[in-house]
């Protein structure tokens, strides 16, 4: 019999490459997101299912916990295959649940202090509405994605030295309420596991990049961000901040790796990281960019006082220093990701290029 997945928030980037994998595998998937469809994938090639619909109403977390097709109006967006046992009881679950919807962005929707309440009160909901449905249907596993922003600010003001061991998250204090969030939920999932038995997987993603995700709009993410400027701009690529403040970037293939080994192991729940150990400043990224993109372009740090009169915000760079600590993982899976970011910029500026030119920009 074909196992099942539902992938919550799989309208978005990492949800579509995770789906796609799972349908490659034989799953039968069902994604359910607010987006009235994925932007980037046909349908047809990442599920059987796809329902749109808000997930911080507890009634849609219920509706697409249950296995049968939902047929109620115009939420079910595309239907390809019925799944070919009986609709939801106890004892058929799905077999896997994955949780990556959630409000987010990057440093401009995160950092900036303007989606706050948002991101807490949309993310939080989401989270507590399918810890307790997914308790209440014997969902037979739980992936929650969490995040490296949940780290305390004070182990990572050294962007040579970070320290995002997982031990290392208490006592508390991330740099932004999207950080906040994620560690509540954490929280929450692993209270669920504790009070009621529902089988959690937690992962701390570190910065995961390529094709197929945001890539503008004020929601895309550094890697995004630079290869658009990059396959945009003939002369200048702007850097937010000076450039020296460090980060890891792990490309979305190792991510979807290292995501379905942990959720196919019985001896660990987590938290632990997902994400690569190779560091590099924001500069080195965007200069990884500008070599993909063959033009002969200089980059232009912009901070402080010019930012501000550009934008009208503080510039928003996040924590000095952050890598992925990856020995955790290694320990309990005996697997790590070997490709190198370079690799994975190239690959991401092609698609991102194509997207650019295709809009006309
Ligand atoms: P994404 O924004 O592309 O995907 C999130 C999806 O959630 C989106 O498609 C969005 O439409 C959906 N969503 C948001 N609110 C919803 C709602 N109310 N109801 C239904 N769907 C809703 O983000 P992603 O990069 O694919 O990230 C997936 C998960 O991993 C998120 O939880 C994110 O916080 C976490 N994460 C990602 C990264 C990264 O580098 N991409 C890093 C750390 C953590």
């Amino acid at each position: 019999m074909k196992k099942s997945a539902l992938i919550l928030g799989g309208g978005g980037f990492i949800g579509g490459h995770l789906a796609k994998r799972l349908k490659e595998e034989g799953y039968w998937v069902r994604i359910a997101d607010i987006k009235p469809r994925h932007e980037y994938w046909n349908l047809d090639d990442i599920c059987n299912d796809y329902i749109s619909c808000d997930l911080t109403d507890p009634k849609w977390v219920e509706a697409v916990m249950r296995l049968e097709t939902i047929t109620n109006g115009e939420n079910l967006i595309y239907t390809k295959g019925q799944y070919n046992r009986q609709p939801f009881t106890k004892d058929h679950p799905f077999d896997e649940v994955y949780q990556l919807a959630a409000d987010m962005g990057g440093a401009g929707y995160i950092f900036t202090g303007n989606n706050d309440a948002n991101v807490m009160h949309n993310s939080a909901l989401i989270n507590l509405n399918v810890a307790h449905e997914a308790t209440k249907k014997g969902v037979k596993r739980v992936f929650y994605s969490s995040s490296a922003c949940m780290y305390p600010e004070h182990n990572q003001l050294d962007p040579s030295n970070p320290n995002c061991e997982e031990s290392s998250a208490y006592p508390a204090n991330p740099d932004s309420e999207y950080g906040w969030e994620k560690l509540f939920s954490e929280r929450l999932f692993l209270a669920f596991n504790r009070n009621y038995g529902l089988d959690v997987r937690i992962a701390r993603f570190h910065n995961i990049f390529g094709p197929q995700g945001t890539w503008k709009g004020g929601k895309e993410k550094a890697p995004a961000a630079m290869c658009r400027k990059a396959a945009e701009s003939a002369s200048e690529l702007e850097v937010w901040g000076d450039g020296q403040q460090t980060r890891s970037f792990l490309y979305i293939d190792e991510c979807v790796e290292m995501v379905i080994r942990f959720m196919r192991q019985d001896r660990f729940s987590g938290p632990v990281n997902i994400g690569s150990e190779e560091m590099v400043t924001i500069n080195q990224l965007a200069e990884m960019a500008i070599k993909a993109s063959g033009k002969d372009v200089v980059i232009n740090n912009i901070d402080g006082d010019a930012f501000q009169a550009k934008y009208g915000f503080k510039c928003p760079t996040g924590v000095r220093g952050r890598n992925s600590d990856n020995k955790l993982y290694i320990k309990h899976m005996d697997w790590q990701p070997t490709q190198s970011l370079y690799d994975g910029v190239v690959k991401t500026y092609q698609w991102i290029k194509e997207q650019v030119d295709s809009n006309g920009e």
